[in-house]
């Protein structure tokens, strides 16, 4: 009896012992190497026609052996093959890439573990084996980490013959479920469905005895996969009741999506991917449990249902799957490397995702306004994330509401009808549309004939802050600066309604564009009102205060009032600078405080 290598013996262990759950991937594993195998011999085949055959994975249970066997008629190995591939494992980054915080859970479900995951549910592993273009068979046999032997052996063609002696079935390792045909049919569907070459099983199936009305069992060989998968059928061939309908029995969504997209290659990496935008957030989309992903192939062979890092957050409500020719299954290969491949991925599927957006928003605006309508705020909050780093890319795909009516429009929209004059694009924020509208301050940039964007999501205003401009047009809220005051009166008048607020605001100003309205709140510097109203929902952003400012309409017949009591009264226009402030505050959609000193200041002026 041979020993392993050190590494394979430490693997094998690993496997021997596993408390892993998900063990049915060692069906995927096999699968994948016939798969391999048969790939060697079909591109031989190319130029040796001796080489070609009908190639073909089979597999069979005897459940009373208990056994399965997958058998190829690829390329096979020799007795050397087998000593080299079985006995050892060709890199030691397995272990290397083991240490690097991933847990064996993960690391088996994501990468495979590839031949040696037979361990985990058969105690005794046969692999009999004839290698293309040579007349001996080698059977290599092991009954785990003691070691193994190989020996001379009989089969009629080239391929392998692997076959798994089950574990006894036991609480914490059910094995005989691997001897059902359902099963295993199963198992091939949910990972080895778009293997490219036929997986075939002998299965039993029931009919109706000819002219009678009994039952009788019959078998027949069944193909387990169906091969091509969707995304990789040319698209002029899948109707788009295909799409629709591998959409809904994949995801088990009845919603319509609003819209799907295939993408291929771009770059170095070799991808297919099929993307669809769910016509209906999932209803835990915004809370910490939702989990985001597309389903990763290597070449047809499932690796991870659900791989976040091909997402990112922001587009998070995406669902599809990628297949990538690149990526190996065998997770001896670098971490590194793999992380590398991983990452281009992703970057080449978000520039493709923004791109079909973009596209989208030219050819059918309104399936883009339906999904910005539900996805918007994901959408925003990209923008923001990590400081803007992919505001570029998003900049153009976020929309928005605004004083020009209903539709929703674009940064782009919105500088191209901007007057010659203008040189800013305005926004105001608040909670509701109607009250925003009724701002003091959009009021007065309306009536000057300028477009205001209307902000009401809660992370639009960090959004403005973060874009900063758009197309060298600086994005700036309504009514920031107060007017300069030349009249000495004025100012006192100002300093002293200043003083009379005692500390609620830093200051009084003049701002003559606030339409109708006698005074507004405004803020100076990085916080908003809005904002501060936002944070201090937060629980990290209590007590963050914006510095507020009151500005006053030097226009309005109450200010004159003002102007009045200044000489007469100061007592009454102490009052009516409170009044002023209250209805500043209520048009802001803030707290007004206290309610029952405001109600008394009013009675008093009118009475
Ligand atoms: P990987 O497939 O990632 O290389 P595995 O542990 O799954 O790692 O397999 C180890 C090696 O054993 C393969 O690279 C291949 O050379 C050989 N091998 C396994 N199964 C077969 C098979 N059915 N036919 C031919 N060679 C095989
Ligand atoms: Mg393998």
């Amino acid at each position: 009896m041979k020993k392993f290598k050190a590494e394979s013996q430490r693997l094998l262990e690993l496997m021997i012992n596993s408390i892993y759950t998900n063990k049915e991937i060692f069906l995927r594993e096999l699968i994948s190497n016939a798969s391999d195998a048969i790939d060697k011999l079909h591109f031989i085949s190319l130029t040796d026609s001796n080489a070609s055959r009908d190639f073909e994975i089979k597999l069979e249970i005897d459940d009373k052996a208990r056994t399965i066997t997958v058998i190829d008629n690829g390329i096979g190995m020799d007795e050397n093959d087998l000593e080299e591939n079985l006995g050892t494992i060709a890199n030691s980054g397995t272990f290397k890439f083991k240490a690097e915080n991933k847990t064996d859970e993960e690391l088996i479900g994501q990468f495979g573990v590839g031949f040696y995951a037979s361990f985990m549910v058969a105690d005794k592993v046969t692999v009999i084996s004839k290698k293309y273009g040579t007349d001996v068979a080698y059977k290599w046999e092991s009954s785990g980490s003691d070691g193994y032997t190989i020996t001379p052996s009989e089969r009629d063609d080239c391929g392998t013959t692997i076959i798994l002696n089950l574990k006894p079935d036991s609480e914490d390792n059910k094995t005989d479920e691997y001897l059902s045909e359902w099963r295993i049919g199963e198992l091939v569907k949910k990972y080895s469905d778009y293997i490219r070459y036929p997986i075939t099983m002998l299965c039993t199936s029931e009919r109706k005895k000819e002219g009678t009305d009994e039952w009788e069992e019959y078998k027949e060989v069944r193909t387990l996969n169906s091969r091509l998968p969707i995304w990789k059928r040319n698209k002029s061939d899948v109707k788009q009741a295909d799409y629709i309908d591998f959409y809904r029995t994949k995801y088990f969504d009845m919603t319509e999506p609003f819209h799907y997209f295939t993408a291929k290659t771009e770059g170095a990496l070799t991808y297919n991917a099929l993307i669809y935008v769910p016509g209906k957030a999932p209803y835990d989309y915004y809370t910490s449990d939702y989990k985001r992903g597309l389903s990763l192939y290597a070449n047809g062979v499932l690796i991870m249902e659900k791989c976040e890092d091909l997402l990112p957050d922001y587009f998070g409500f995406l669902r599809g799957i990628v297949d990538s020719s690149d990526l190996s299954l065998n997770i001896s290969r670098e971490m590194l490397q793999k992380d590398r491949q991983l990452k281009a991925l992703a970057a080449g599927i978000n520039k493709r995702i923004i791109s079909e957006f973009n596209k989208l928003m030219a050819s059918d605006r309104e399936t883009y306004e339906k999904i910005f309508l539900e996805y918007g705020a994901s959408i925003k909050f990209g923008v923001y994330e990590n400081f803007g780093a992919k505001k570029d890319e998003l900049k153009d795909i976020i929309l928005f509401r605004s004083s020009a009516g209903e539709k929703l429009i674009s940064l782009k929209e919105y500088v191209s009808r901007m007057a010659p004059e203008q040189n800013e694009i305005y926004y105001a924020s608040g909670k509701t549309l109607a009250s925003i509208e009724r701002m003091p301050q959009v009021e007065g940039m309306k009536a000057k004939g300028n477009e205001v964007l209307y902000l009401t999501d809660q992370i639009d205003e960090f959004v403005m802050k973060v874009l900063g401009e758009y197309d060298g047009k600086k994005i700036v809220p309504v009514g920031a600066a107060g007017e300069e005051v030349k009249d000495d009166n004025l100012k006192d008048l100002l300093t002293f309604m200043t003083e009379a607020l005692d500390g609620k605001v830093k200051d009084v100003r003049l701002n003559s564009n606030i339409g109708s309205y006698p005074s507004c709140l405004t803020a100076e510097g990085e916080v908003s009102l809005e904002m501060e109203r936002i944070l201090n929902n937060m629980p990290t952003g209590k007590g963050i205060k914006a510095t507020r400012i009151m500005e006053i309409n030097p226009t309005h017949v109450i200010i004159d009032m003002a102007k009045d009591l200044f000489e007469s009264d100061k007592d009454r226009l102490k009052k009516l600078t409170n009044i002023l402030y209250g209805e500043a505050l209520l048009l802001a959609g803030l707290d007004i405080g206290d309610s029952a000193e405001f109600v008394l200041s009013l009675n008093d002026m009118i009475s």
